[in-house]
């Protein structure tokens, strides 16, 4: 039988805050284990938390960046349950009221639905060592502010799941929220399948896979469920609701324990931490600081400034060089020669050489002036690459480099047509051929016209002139 795959996400991930949401314990990833510990986020008895603001003020800007409604009221609940990697045997998270409600993220023209976003605190990190048989407990992540997505049960296909979580990460680096280094652990995707039988609309019993920590780890882990949940169907047996773990050398999931319902959480309000506030000229001021999100900016692109949704794509999946490129071409009002030497030459050389946008040699002025010389064709397309090149390599102002190495066209038909006419002289052949009919030579006259007049060939001015010679 064919099934349709019914999935929803949760995704972690890690705000980017000085401290910890509790404690002054520094937020940082790797170091020693253990250094960064205190006895509150170690859960030692006696201790009270403090809220950190700037983990609420990154929640809620999250909360904006994917459209929600950021909550005026938000609080928080325990989660208790043990784990050795939770040393206080409970977990301070927000269950009856969430920092953010709703949002979503359209996927080729589908809007996939989040329930709701809210904070709450990491766990710390075990360590296996197999060889001597023990288990290490490092603390160091205890008590990291991380935000909690959670989606509705919208998408359908992989590539759903696999672009919304791009796109997620995308807009969380956008709005300063998470550096979204899934590598590092710091956004962490959990989903949840089951499968219905094709044309039925009654969802099936549920899996959640844990902890995926790459955009391939999820295509993979989905299609092994799929296929686990399909073949147990087809045999007519039962999909058991519980929590699998996705191994990623062997490419298949393992159950790791049965499902909880909330329930079995005994979630109850934090005693320790007073419920927040935020008044809706708090939020407003919070809503400031976010910027122009990236699906946003692909509109403005296409539809204001003419590009092609592939360039207007490649260019906002960096804010700085997004940030750059708006800068740049708001000051020249060249939109479409702005993109190609961001997207051929500085692309091309920021490959070669990996360099911070903020630290290259020259600023958005620079590129604007460069796109403004080619724009009204006083230098020619292999010349501004020529010059990006330069200014990349040496700094410098586009006019002077262009004047430095002769690559001011020129508009002097004299000189144009005295070239022309000694590449006639000298190819009286082909100039014939191509009168006789074979078109592909102009082409060939024009190339040695614009060698012989160098950088400052003006292919405009000598195309008329070749043209009313022959
Ligand atoms: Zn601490």
């Amino acid at each position: 039988m064919r099934y349709i795959p019914v999935i929803g996400l949760e995704i972690h991930a890690e705000l980017q805050t000085a401290s910890k949401v509790f404690c002054g314990c520094a937020n940082e990833f790797g170091g020693a284990p253990n250094d960064r510990v205190c006895p509150r986020c170690s859960g030692l008895p006696g201790t009270l938390p403090v809220l950190n603001k700037n983990a609420v003020i990154l929640a809620a800007r999250a909360g904006i960046a994917v459209d929600g409604t950021v909550n005026n009221y938000s609080s928080f609940d325990r989660k208790n349950y043990f784990y050795p990697d939770l040393p206080k045997a409970y977990q301070i998270t927000q269950f009856e009221h969430p920092i953010s409600s709703g949002g979503f993220i359209e996927i080729g023209g589908r809007k996939l639905r989040i329930h709701h976003l809210h904070i709450e605190e990491d766990a710390g990190k075990l360590v296996h060592d197999d060889y001597e048989c023990i288990s290490m407990a490092d603390y160091n992540r205890c008590g990291v502010p991380l935000i909690e997505i959670v989606t509705e049960p919208d998408f359908r296909t992989i590539e759903e799941v696999q672009q919304f979580v791009e796109q997620m990460a995308l807009r969380l680096k956008y709005a300063g929220v998470c550096d979204a280094r899934m590598e590092q652990g710091s956004m962490r995707v959990d989903v949840n399948i089951s499968i219905m039988p094709e044309g039925s609309d009654v969802f099936g019993t549920r899996a959640e896979i844990k902890n995926l920590n790459s955009i391939k780890a999820i295509g993979r882990a989905i299609e092994y469920e799929i296929k686990r949940q399909s073949e147990i169907l087809d045999a007519g047996g039962q999909v058991v609701q519980e929590t699998r773990r996705f191994n990623d050398n062997h490419g298949d999931t393992k159950a790791l324990r049965s499902k909880e319902e909330a329930h079995d959480y005994r979630y109850f309000p934090e005693p320790d931490i007073p419920p927040v506030f935020l008044s809706d000229e708090e939020i407003e001021e919070i809503r400031a600081q976010v910027p122009e999100m990236p699906n946003k900016r692909v509109e403005r692109y296409i539809g204001e400034y003419g590009l092609t949704a592939e360039e207007a794509a490649l260019i906002v999946s960096d804010r700085e060089f997004s940030d750059f490129y708006d800068k740049s071409a708001a000051a020249s009002g060249c939109y479409k020669k702005t993109a190609s030497l961001m997207l051929v030459g500085l692309n091309k050389l920021l490959n070669e050489n990996p360099t911070p946008v903020s630290e290259l040699k020259f600023g958005t002025r620079e590129l604007s002036e460069l796109a403004l010389l080619w724009e009204e064709n006083k230098i020619n397309s292999n010349s501004a690459m020529e010059i990006l090149e330069i200014m990349y390599a040496h700094g410098g102002t586009p006019a002077e480099i262009a004047g430095k190495h002769g690559m001011i066209m020129s508009a002097d038909s004299d000189a144009a047509e005295k070239a022309v006419d000694k590449v006639l002289a000298e190819n009286a052949k082909a100039a014939q051929d191509y009168k006789a009919g074979n078109k592909k030579l102009f082409g060939f006259l024009m190339g040695r016209a614009i060698g012989e007049l160098g950088k400052s060939a003006n292919p405009a001015v000598i195309k008329e002139i070749l043209n009313k010679k022959l």
